[in-house]
């Protein structure tokens, strides 16, 4: 099974439109991107989960094939606004052979969903198969639970999945993938101990005020010891909000002051916000390794390919 970081950005993706602050200035300098946050797991079924802006450049690099069903998160743009792009599908299927791509979500995402999109069900692009938190479903060779994941109340269809599959060795394994959230109000028992756990790190350090509700770094890593992943956590849905020392763009509306930010346990400064990847990377290494975490914690970036 294959796993794909089609992009691994915010809601705007990073570097963000119209921004100078020096984590957008340090990846423009290095070529950096992350585009909107979406993931690809394909093995004998394709699955998608999410679609949006960027969807068009993600499956033109990924997304060759079919595609066998979209899982979607919640009613975002960021999330779901991609979704025309599946009618690529559709017109290079050969002629009276194709089957509308099942497109998962809750009734109320698919209320907003609909008002943008309703001409894809009438043209039969996609099929809509509402879920509900807490029933399991069947996606191809997948088995999905959504899960309720709080985001706010701007976003009342929001859920996460776990998604149960076999792995190279044909071992039964668990997946929790979490999109933008900041609680999980009733974690199911089989969230608890999945293998692979895909988490959003929207900031390093939480904000002062954390709005429009997302998981930082430091709070994710409060979920990651609850759920406790045997094998490899991912990183995903990261933005530009954390200040950065000296940086004039700190003023900006979306830069918020950290609460406490994240320092070694054994006292000292706090953990440099990093600027790119590999910083990134190391920066969770070290809080890993200083608080003596059993945990694998991989930042992931766009076009990252995992083999499970
Ligand atoms: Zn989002
Ligand atoms: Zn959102």
């Amino acid at each position: 099974m294959d796993i794909t970081f089609l992009g691994t950005g915010g809601a705007w993706g990073v570097p963000e439109v119209n921004c100078d602050c020096l984590i957008c200035r340090e990846m423009r300098r290095k070529g950096e991107k992350r585009e909107r946050t979406s993931i690809l797991l394909k093995n004998q079924t394709t699955l998608l989960i999410d679609c949006g802006p960027d969807a068009r450049a993600q499956l033109s690099r990924h997304g060759k094939g079919t595609i066998d069903g979209v899982l979607i998160t919640h009613e975002h743009s960021d999330h779901y606004i991609g979704l025309d792009e599946l009618f690529a599908y559709k017109r290079n299927c050969p002629r009276g052979s194709f089957e509308p791509i099942p497109v998962y979500l809750t009734p109320h995402t698919h209320k907003v969903v609909r008002r943008r999109f309703e001409y894809l069900e009438e043209m039969e692009v996609i099929r809509v198969c509402p879920i509900e938190p807490g029933r399991w479903f069947q996606a191809g060779e997948f088995q999905v639970l959504p899960f309720d994941t709080f985001h706010g109340s701007f976003a009342k269809g929001s859920v996460g999945f776990v998604i149960r599959f076999r792995d190279l060795s044909g071992r039964e394994v668990r997946m929790a993938y979490t999109s933008d959230f900041s609680e999980i109000p009733d974690p199911p028992k089989v969230l608890f101990n999945p293998e692979y756990l895909v988490i959003q790190a929207f900031w390093l350090n939480e904000p002062m005020e954390n709005r429009p509700s997302h998981m930082s770094f430091q709070r994710g890593l409060d979920f990651i010891e609850l759920l406790k992943p045997g094998r490899e956590t991912f990183l995903v849905h990261m933005g530009d909000a954390d200040m950065v020392a000296g940086d004039p763009a700190n003023t900006a509306l979306k830069k918020y002051e950290p609460k406490s930010p994240l320092r070694p346990p054994s006292g000292g400064e706090p953990y440099p916000v990093p600027l790119n990847q590999a910083q990134w990377q190391e920066t969770v290494h070290r809080i890993i390794s200083d608080r003596n975490l059993p945990y694998k914690v991989t930042v992931s970036h766009d076009d990252l390919m995992v083999r499970v």
